[in-house]
């Protein structure tokens, strides 16, 4: 795989006399897919340290470094000129993607989850997932190294990508590059079918799902609570999984990407999921407050477990049969983290299959 020069994030900024990185950035634009500002920075004169100009300045203010205090004059001719990314707009991506998996895969081969915001290609009777690195909800494509039936789209290039090392060139591609070949570069999900068995994840979810259907709302909280008690005796199995998650701490295999809203545009960011996991599992055997929903998670639902659980120092773990949660649940959750826990944690259905397949407990054998 080649990868871009560009680090698709908010705030990353771009010399504007490199010319390719210039040429990738007006790429990107015209797609929709990123929004840039031109702004201009000086050096402080004290430390060296970069000063934004902010765009209310003048030639001849005086301003400060935010690393050493000291004030630098503002002077057009020492200035510098960069651009910054100042949003990533995940409409146009996915609708980039959209088309170019229509283009490459036919119109009635895929289908879109909107919870996960991941592509299912189906090919020769299999199901081949393409997620967005920072966007989609992709953990379950990776519970292990080996499985590899998946296409994963890069934005972030250079930093996470290169430090995963089981990832190859089938399986990733940089968005970039998707763009520049007008979206032929999908055709790799048809090699990655060839090559591999579908993520055996899949049974267990259409499983999963029919058998939640089927019970009723008190059957799943048996159900569930059951599942919690017996994590318990499979700690040799968890702690296995932590310690891969570990391995790839500060990359997207340990992140839990979710949609936390936000008032102008959609907004996406990641949990730490071994953290996350560990919060959870600490909570569902510690006899703090718990609530289990088979349906979308709501607000209202939120605030009704945060009202039991002052008690408790506001800690408690809602278990749901699905992968809905409101956007602003995720971001009261996002905001309990404090000390390297979680003090609330949702355990959503891919937390729970995931769970399940790491410990062997099959969820749909726990009914009395
Ligand atoms: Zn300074």
């Amino acid at each position: 795989m080649t990868f871009s020069k560009l680090r698709l994030t908010k705030g990353y900024q771009v010399d504007t006399t490199d010319s390719e990185a210039m040429r990738q950035i007006r790429i990107l634009e015209k797609k929709k897919v990123i929004s840039t500002q031109q702004k201009k920075s000086i050096r402080c004169k004290n430390c060296g340290n970069t000063i934004v100009i902010p765009t209310d300045a003048y030639q001849g203010d005086p301003l400060p470094c935010i690393s050493c205090g000291k004030k630098t004059i503002f002077r057009e001719d020492i200035s510098n000129k960069f651009l910054e990314i100042t949003s990533i707009n995940f409409e146009a991506v996915k609708s980039l993607i959209d088309t170019y998996i229509k283009q490459e895969v036919g119109q009635h081969n895929f289908t879109f989850d909107s919870d996960r915001r991941l592509w299912y290609c189906h090919i020769d009777g299999k199901k081949v997932p393409v997620c967005v690195g920072g966007w989609s909800s992709h953990n379950l494509l990776f519970l292990t190294e080996s499985e590899r039936c998946w296409m994963y789209i890069s934005l972030q290039y250079d930093i996470d990508e290169k430090r995963v090392s089981f990832l190859s060139t089938k399986n990733i591609i940089d968005l970039l590059e998707l763009v520049d070949t007008n979206g032929r570069l999908l055709q790799g999900v048809f090699q990655v079918a060839q090559d591999y068995p579908q993520l055996s994840i899949f049974d267990r979810e259409a499983e999963f799902d029919s058998f939640v259907n089927d019970i009723s709302y008190n059957d799943f909280e048996n159900v569930i609570v059951s599942f919690l008690n017996k994590l318990k005796g499979k700690s040799n199995q968890i702690e296995r999984f932590l310690s891969f998650l570990s391995k790839y701490q500060d990359t997207f295999i340990n992140a839990k990407y979710v949609h936390i809203g936000g008032p102008s545009q959609p907004d996406f960011i990641s949990l730490n999921l071994k953290a996350y996991l560990e919060s959870g599992l600490k909570l569902g055997i510690s006899g703090e407050v718990k609530r289990y929903i088979k349906r979308e998670v709501s607000l209202d639902d939120y605030m009704k477990a945060l009202t039991h659980a002052q008690q408790e120092g506001n800690r408690f773990i809602i278990v749901t049969s699905t992968n809905s949660v409101a956007a602003t649940v995720w971001s009261y959750v996002r905001d309990s983290f404090q000390e390297n826990e979680y003090r609330q944690v949702i355990f959503d259905k891919d937390i729970l299959l995931l769970l399940s397949a790491v410990t062997g407990i099959d969820i749909t054998k726990l009914l009395n």
